[in-house]
């Protein structure tokens, strides 16, 4: 029996704050210097170098912010926290996601699931990423199954190579609930 299936009719609606699902990326760099703590993901990671910035600089934090704002057009990590505002001065960037998400959540949004990569020569960060899926986790109101975290070197190509900085990149989908 040949049964014919109705057409599907999709209704675009060009207004985010109705749309079901949104995508946003991130990206961010630190240079790394002797003298500094590294924080990633939340976690401090013991290295002879940290990441330099106005912040704890923690670089997949902050690339997983402005994913988040990036979803939804709230601009930049630069504009909500200005590294020449002394209140962020040396801040805990789970601070700053913490007050993202809330900034996500205002908007009727909350995070399906965030797909992360960092990129470093130094140090292998492979036994800090459980505990970094929790921290991220914890402050999203995510499980750690739905965040993922990603690590690659540039094969001693380039600043990375020389162990000069580092870099992340976030992907993040988000949900409308309210
Ligand atoms: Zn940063």
């Amino acid at each position: 029996m040949h049964i014919k299936q109705a057409p599907t009719v999709y209704i675009c609606i060009l207004n985010y704050k109705s749309m079901a699902y949104r995508i946003g990326t991130g990206i961010d760099f630190h240079q790394l210097k002797e003298g500094r703590d590294l924080w990633i993901g939340g976690v401090k990671i013991p290295h002879s170098k940290g990441a330099v910035g106005h912040s704890d600089a923690d670089v997949l934090l902050h690339a997983i912010c402005d994913a988040l704002l990036g979803a939804l057009c709230l601009g930049d990590i630069g504009v909500h926290f200005p590294d020449t505002d002394a209140a962020y001065k040396n801040i805990d960037s789970k601070i700053l996601l913490a007050q993202t998400i809330a900034l996500i959540k205002k908007e009727g949004y909350s995070v399906v699931n965030m797909d992360t990569s960092l990129c470093l020569e130094e140090p292998k960060i492979k036994p800090y990423t459980a505990q970094m899926r929790k921290t991220i986790a914890g402050i999203a109101g995510i499980t750690e199954k739905d965040i993922s975290i990603k690590a690659t070197t540039t094969e001693k190509m380039g600043f990375v190579g020389r162990e000069e900085g580092l870099m992340a990149y976030a992907s993040v989908l988000l949900e409308k609930v309210v």
